[in-house]
């Protein structure tokens, strides 16, 4: 059992930091589409950047490490508890190294386990076949793109789409929609895994299944293949693009599976997974516990460092036409007047991190810090404390911004704060707040938690370290930390206007395509 944790160790540790051969191509492919100088292309070329600073430092790929999620299969014989307890130990090693973020919060207390273990983490699913070989397959799959997961209940009304019936037709437009909801919160552009049939727990097992397909493989299902296909070629005419800025790459993959239902129930389930789409797999000798095979090897590699110097690109974005701001705390409210969306701002100075447990509790407590004309930036990073008690940050992007829309507004007003950074945008709150008090919302790029790590120079402090790593203000300071304003003092909203442009593009498919 030895060797078997040690192989467990070395999945998940080339799971969180090197994206599989199939994903690299299918980003490859959609960043050699992107026109230079639009948003789109500068997410893009931040993401392969960030892929690239992944594989040499061999660090987590985004800092959301999320649900590890094994799927084993085992010959008979094989005793399944001894490898849950391996696995448990390697997951808590791989914690312990940096490689894994602590990810498990007790859900009544929120108090973290620290070692990303606790009731039900990390999921482990045993199947015995008849095979002589263990197949051990493992999805890190992070909060951001789960929360965009959906399930459809057919017959149902869509919003711009009409009416989905209980057949091919309504499941095709659940499909689209699903992929219309998720706007770029998911940190698109992303993959679907869509399990038709069963009940809702294992309808949308089938749709994570699906996950773990590869991305270039044929559905032998005639009648799925064509609707895979028809996805790919219509989801991207939606124009949402990479992070929602617009653009031609929405969809990275779209995979169909089918079971049987009770005639009572059709559900249609839609697993969402964002660009960082971090599963792989082995083949295990059951004897000496020991890799006999890498999974997801098949064809061509990509290898981003040389992409980014074939294009000249260099680690830095490349902005074409807009216009470029630097900012430094503590900002003026004229400051930030003089932005608009779409300009991109690059930031120096201090930033103070607070997503869920900070926000809440400044809604009815003073900050440990002045945050008059300070930066808030919604992340949980990845951290690691050296023996001399000093931290460092392993990875360090942002987090769905969204779940902060009812506490962001006010926090801002009673604290002075001038800008936050995050991902996906916020609502109409938030929006309202901005104007009335001139404050701005900035976009980083999802899931690059390496380039966005790699503009942090220094942690000068942290408090609520009791909220646990991810939770915790940590107090950093950047240089040349690069955001898109997405959100204006203006009034104006990027996330809005795509949303509503994808929402009249969804119209055109209303008509019925499969009989
Ligand atoms: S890339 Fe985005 S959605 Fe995916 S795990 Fe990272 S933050 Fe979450």
């Amino acid at each position: 059992m030895e060797k078997f944790q040690e192989s467990m160790y070395k999945l998940i540790v080339e799971t969180s930091t090197k994206l599989p051969k199939d994903v690299r191509r299918a980003i490859a492919r959609a960043k050699a589409k992107e026109n230079a100088g639009t948003r789109a292309a500068m997410a893009l070329t931040t993401i392969a950047c960030n892929i690239k600073m992944a594989d040499e430092n061999v660090s987590p790929i985004c800092q959301d490490t999320g649900l590890p999620t094994f799927k084993i299969k085992v010959p008979v014989g094989v005793n399944q508890i001894k490898m849950k307890e391996a696995i448990r130990n390697a997951i808590a090693q791989a914690t312990k190294d940096g490689k894994l973020r602590p990810n498990s919060v007790d859900s009544l207390t929120g108090e973290n386990s620290g070692d990303n273990l606790g009731e039900g983490v990390p999921v482990i699913k045993f199947e015995q076949w008849e095979k002589d070989y263990i197949d051990v397959r493992l999805i890190l799959k992070g909060g951001g793109c789960e929360n965009k997961n959906i399930q459809y209940s057919l017959p149902c009304e869509l919003e711009g789409l009409g009416r989905a019936g209980r057949d091919l037709d309504g499941i095709r437009k659940c499909i689209l929609h699903a992929v219309y909801q998720a706007q770029g919160q998911g940190c698109s552009a992303g993959f679907i895994g869509v399990g038709i049939g069963g009940d809702r727990s294992s309808g949308y097992d089938l749709a994570k299944e699906q996950l773990f397909r590869s991305v270039d493989d044929v559905n032998p299902n005639e009648e799925l293949r064509q609707l895979e296909e028809y996805i790919m070629e219509n989801a991207n005419k939606l124009g949402i693009g990479t992070m929602g800025f617009g653009g031609e790459t929405t969809l990275l993959g779209c995979k169909i599976g089918v079971m049987h239902r009770i005639p009572a129930s059709f559900f249609v389930s839609v697993a969402y997974n964002c660009w960082a789409f971090r599963r792989l797999g082995v083949k295990v000798d059951p004897a000496t516990g020991d890799i006999i095979e890498w999974l997801y090897q098949e064809g061509e590699d990509v290898d981003f460092a040389k992409e980014l110097e074939k294009a000249e690109e260099k680690a830095s974005v490349n902005i074409g036409e807009t216009r470029e701001f630097v900012l430094e705390a503590p900002i003026t409210e004229e400051q930030i007047r003089q932005l608009k969306v779409g300009d991109v701002v690059r930031i120096n100075g201090m930033i103070y991190t607070g997503r869920d447990a900070i926000h809440k509790h400044l809604m009815d407590h003073d900050s440990p810090v002045d945050l008059n004309g300070q930066i808030i930036y919604h992340c949980g990073p990845v951290m690691l404390k050296d023996e001399n008690g000093k931290w460092h940050v392993k990875a360090a992007g942002p987090t769905t911004s969204i779940r902060e829309e009812p506490y962001q507004g006010e926090i801002m007003k009673k604290f002075g704060i001038r800008a936050v950074i995050g991902k996906g945008g916020m609502g109409a709150k938030t929006l309202a707040a901005l104007k009335e008090h001139g404050g701005v919302y900035l976009n980083a790029i999802g899931g690059a938690a390496q380039y966005y790590a790699d503009c942090i120079k220094s942690v000068e402090g942290v408090d609520f370290l009791e909220f646990g790593i991810p939770e915790a203000m940590w107090h950093l300071r950047v240089e040349n930390f690069t955001a898109v304003v997405t959100m204006d003092s203006h009034g104006n909203s990027l996330h809005e206007d795509v949303e509503k442009s994808s929402l009249e593009k969804l119209a055109q498919f209303k008509e019925p395509v499969f009989k």
